[in-house]
């Protein structure tokens, strides 16, 4: 789609949080402003010397206050066993802040001198009691000095075999939202949750034990993606995509979430993951919901996770003969990226000599209901491939009859996609006319760039996710109910997996295509 006004391909403003003169200029930005202010809180972050607070928690929150979207009454209060004093804690957040944040949004002046006081820490083992109390005598001084309420956001950042551990000792001492008698107390659980059926349940009983489900905040940071949130406007602001959004009209649907980049250095945490637990199980199941989902009857948070779930359990897990035919499984090898020779995935520090963990899963489902009988649905994510690229390719049928174009000309099927990253935008290809006497007809594509169109870079996700929290909107969090059914459907493949090695391993070069396996599910993989 092109831009709809011709102010709307301004240069993208950075994220102010206010309107201000740019909304005169571009009238897309109206209603953009920092209304979405979270209530008066104390976050901890458990794992807060970890590289998840530091490159995205930190950042994320230091936003919102030049935003102006941090309520004013707030305080963070790290939480892990690096020890620290408050004052060598807000140094490390400052010098983290410097780094990661972009020029000009540095941290300084008045507003970093507010924000810093607010910042305290807690050397803590996570497996002693009294750390809990004592951050429990934290909360009530800063609830009682700092204005926050009595409302408590507990955001789990450590590694997830230490989840468990620190909701036994909140429960233990008197944290949960039963003992909260002043205000709200929620807790954010980061990915993985669980690394199986089992382990996924086991953890959600911890859990709900101690914290109901509508104080649960299971994160994905996916929906936070604008994006991945504009898969609903699309949908349901508008007419003209309903009407065709089944199998009346839809070929196929293509899930895709690539990465040029390899392990890094995560390849310990890895290798025990693999690509269909890493990435299909959460990202792209909860984009396969959004986009497969019925209408909601509202924009509540339990209508559209109603949804979500419902078509979730539409699809059937396949049967343990129909993993072959349904999923493939691939790891890299070495190859070139960007024109420079890159080591395979047996090579990376941290894994494996003869590791048989997937760096690539493609999955094929079908959605059991009247509106999508018979449609594939490909899911496909992987490490090292071609280029970095997550989209939502909805593939329309063939025209059902030809009168119009040379009979050379190959007529190309209609596709709308939706960009997730690096681009952020929607695409749709359509046939025109080539200009000249003869009939030819092309594929040609009408495009839509977020930033373009709106002036204004996308907040980052952790910003929207975390400020949810705040306000108490479940919308963008996975609810138990889905997250469990995600796990079945993946369970049967996963459990293949593990039982028969791969001896083709690795079956792609880095930089390429992914492994030829994958044509064998499907054969009409949109090229990287
Ligand atoms: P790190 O290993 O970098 O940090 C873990 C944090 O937990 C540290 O603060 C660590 O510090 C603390 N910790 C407490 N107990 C333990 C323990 N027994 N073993 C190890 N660390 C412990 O992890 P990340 O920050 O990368 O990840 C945190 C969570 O976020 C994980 O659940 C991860 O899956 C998730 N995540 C991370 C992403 C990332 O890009 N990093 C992306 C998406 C999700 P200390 O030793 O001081 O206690």
């Amino acid at each position: 789609m092109s831009e709809p006004t011709a102010t709307a391909t301004a240069t993208p403003a950075p994220v102010t949080g206010t309107d201000g003169a740019a909304t005169l200029s571009n009238p897309l930005r109206a209603g953009m402003s920092g209304e979405r202010i979270g209530d008066p809180c104390s976050i901890v972050f458990f794992g807060a010397s970890g590289d998840l607070f530091k490159r995205m928690l930190l950042p994320a929150i230091y936003l919102m206050k030049l935003d102006g979207t941090l309520p004013s009454d707030f305080a963070l209060i790290g939480f892990a066993r690096t020890p620290y004093t408050d004052d060598a804690f807000r140094d490390y957040c400052r010098e983290q802040l410097q780094t990661f944040m972009p020029e000009g949004q540095k941290p300084g002046g008045a507003l970093w001198d507010d924000f810093s006081k607010r910042i305290g820490y807690i050397t803590a083992d996570f497996k002693d009691t009294a750390h809990f109390v004592q951050l429990k005598e934290r909360l009530a001084a800063n609830d009682r000095d700092l204005g926050t309420a009595g409302n408590h956001l507990f955001y789990l950042a450590t590694p997830p075999p230490v989840f468990p551990v620190v909701v036994e000792h909140l429960r233990k001492a008197k944290l949960t939202p039963n003992d909260n008698t002043q205000g709200w107390t929620r807790i954010v659980v980061e990915k993985p949750f669980g690394t199986d059926l089992e382990t996924a349940r086991s953890l959600q009983k911890t859990i709900e034990h101690a914290f109901p489900e509508s104080a649960i905040y299971r994160i994905d940071h996916y929906l936070g993606k604008e994006p991945v949130q504009d898969i609903l406007a699309l949908r349901f602001a508008n007419t003209i995509f309903e009407p065709i959004w089944n199998r009346n009209y839809v070929q196929n649907v293509q899930i895709t979430a690539a990465e040029s980049l390899g392990v890094e250095e995560r390849g310990d945490y890895y290798d025990r993951a693999g690509a269909l637990r890493d990435m299909i199980q959460n990202h792209v199941m909860n984009m396969f919901a959004l986009v497969a989902m019925e209408p909601p009857v509202s924009s509540d948070a339990d209508a559209i996770r109603n949804e979500k779930y419902k078509v979730l359990s539409a699809i059937a897990p396949p049967t343990y003969a129909q993993v072959a035919s349904m999923s493939a499984r691939g790891q890299y090898g070495p190859g070139t990226i960007d024109g420079k020779p890159v080591r395979g995935y047996r090579e990376e520090d941290e894994v494996a000599k003869d590791s048989n963990t997937e760096t690539f899963a493609a999955v094929k489902f079908f959605v059991e209901n009247w509106r999508w009988a018979g449609v594939p649905f490909c899911l496909r994510s992987g490490k090292r491939l071609a280029r970095k690229v997550s989209e939502i390719a909805v593939t329309f049928k063939p025209i059902p009859h030809r009168f119009y174009g040379e009979k050379t000309d190959t007529i190309e099927p209609n596709v709308l996609v939706l960009k997730i990253q690096p681009d952020e935008g929607i695409s749709m290809r359509f046939e025109a006319k080539v200009p000249g006497a003869k009939d030819h007809v092309r594929a040609v594509y009408m495009d839509f760039n977020y930033g373009t169109g709106f002036g204004i870079t996308s907040p980052p996700p952790y910003e929207r996710l975390i400020g949810d929290a705040m306000r108490g909107d479940q919308t963008l969090f996975t609810r138990w109910d889905a997250v469990e059914r995600a796990w079945e459907l993946v369970m049967p493949i996963l459990d293949t997996w593990r039982d028969s090695k791969d001896f083709s391993f690795p079956n792609y070069a880095s930089g390429s295509q992914g492994p030829p396996s994958a044509a064998a599910i499907f054969e009409q993989w949109r090229p990287l």
